[in-house]
């Protein structure tokens, strides 16, 4: 069995488990994230919601239950955590628009507006109301994207359909990657005549180098371009993680890809190494302090048992409605079903209550009560979070 170590190991490379990997590594501290895979960030439109039930994200943040773990999170880390996600991104060319100070809205692939905080720049120009003069192009055969719905909601809309030669979304945004197949297309887009005040494209405009390209419309057409998120796969979700990831690489931090822990090491009151299964052989990865960022149920850090929820890699307490007739509700699109709520209580350390360990941090949506979708406090809360995670870790090692 290979050993390795470091100071602090991260586990899971969502939205928290990058920001508190970055962040620590930025600090100094030598750090590694473990991942089982892909983050629920690549099912998602690559907004960030910070909390979307109110006009200001922070109000919404106030009126959240007592339980919410948002509120271990005080408002200038928040602040903090926000703004570097947005210089991040920023340098990694892949620029977010949006204040903490009001939520806006964007165009959704079904035709309806999302309430969220920050967005790509490729969606700065989505249409605010219904009243817009739009030109949606679409593309020959491309799957999971419906015209229609989006023709329907405007009155002064039309649309010209371009054949890219593939029908995924992933498929068109590798063929934009190449200079001499956005040429084409440009040639053809300037035939179409366009006579409507924006553009508006399904978010296929290349794999990261979209808002460069968007600019080259937009230079070329002489008007407002943008995208609208699709089904996932979503480009603008894969667009974040990959620039959230090759972020931690720039500052130092070792990931380790498609290594799930199966198991754990421990001493006393201490985890002291996670044990990976990955190409065929054990590996054993020690540190002095680890963090916990698997996610919920779709993550993969909660699994339900036919009585009880657990927790995957160290088996801490969950919290979850203790009846299981309470964790679900008869509306199946119900967002208020029980089980939403389930997860890891923790203190305002972001160490778990009632665990043993105490060199363990918790952060992102496996948090109790925090309902990400409920509530719309995706990838803003997951940020938000593993930051302060960090932040705890790194004042526990000094
Ligand atoms: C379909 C969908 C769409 C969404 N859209 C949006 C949106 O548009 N905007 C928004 O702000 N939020 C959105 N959200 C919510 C948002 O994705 C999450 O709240 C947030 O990003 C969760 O981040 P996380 O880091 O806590 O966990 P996750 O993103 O769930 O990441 C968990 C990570 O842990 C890893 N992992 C799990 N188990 C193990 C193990 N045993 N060993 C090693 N690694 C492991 C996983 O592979 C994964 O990398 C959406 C969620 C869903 C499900």
């Amino acid at each position: 069995m290979s050993v390795i170590e470091y100071d602090v190991i991260v586990i899971g490379a969502g939205a928290a488990g990058l920001t508190a990997a970055a962040w620590l590594a930025q600090q100094g501290v030598s750090v590694a994230l473990v991942t089982a895979g892909e983050p629920t960030a690549c099912l998602s439109t690559g907004c960030i919601d910070v909390c979307s039930r109110d006009d200001q994200p922070l109000s919404g943040i106030a009126g959240l239950p007592d339980e919410h773990p948002f509120h271990l999170v005080p408002e200038a880390m928040l602040r903090q955590s926000i703004e570097d996600f947005r210089q991040m991104m920023a340098d990694m060319d892949m620029p977010y628009e949006g204040t903490l100070e009001k939520n806006r809205r964007i165009l959704s692939a079904i035709g309806a507006f999302k309430t969220t905080c920050l967005v790509p720049a490729t969606m700065q120009a989505s249409p605010q109301s219904d009243n817009e003069r739009i030109h949606l192009i679409t593309f020959t055969g491309l799957k999971d994207f419906y015209p229609g719905y989006l023709l329907s909601r405007f009155s002064n809309a039309s649309f010209s359909a371009y054949d890219a030669g593939v029908s995924t979304t992933m498929g068109i945004a590798a063929h934009f990657e190449d200079s001499a197949f956005r040429e084409t297309f440009l040639l053809w887009l300037e035939r179409q005549n366009i006579r409507e005040d924006k553009i508006a494209f399904p978010a296929v405009l290349g794999l990261e180098s979209a808002s460069f390209l968007l600019k080259q419309i937009e230079s070329r057409l002489e008007r407002p371009v943008f995208e609208i998120p699709t089904l996932p796969p979503s480009m603008p979700g894969r667009r974040l993680f990959n620039g959230m990831k090759d972020h931690l690489r720039r500052r130092g931090g070792v990931i380790y890809w498609n290594w799930p822990v199966v198991g754990v090491e421990k001493s006393d009151r201490q985890i002291e190494a996670v044990s990976t299964g990955a190409q065929g052989r054990p590996n054993s990865l020690n540190a002095r302090a680890f963090i916990l960022a698997t996610g919920s149920f779709v993550g993969g850090g909660l699994w339900a048992k036919r009585d009880r929820i657990v927790e995957k890699v160290f088996d801490l307490p969950v919290f979850a409605p203790e009846n299981r007739d309470d964790w679900f509700d008869q509306d199946y699109f119900s967002v208020s079903h029980g089980i939403g709520q389930a997860g890891i209580v923790v203190d305002d350390a972001f160490c778990p209550q009632g665990s043993p360990w105490n060199n363990v941090f918790v952060c992102g949506s496996i948090l109790a009560h925090s309902e990400a979708l409920k509530n719309g406090c995706g990838h803003g809360f997951a940020i938000a979070t593993g930051r302060a995670a960090a932040r705890s870790c790194l004042e526990r090692l000094r």
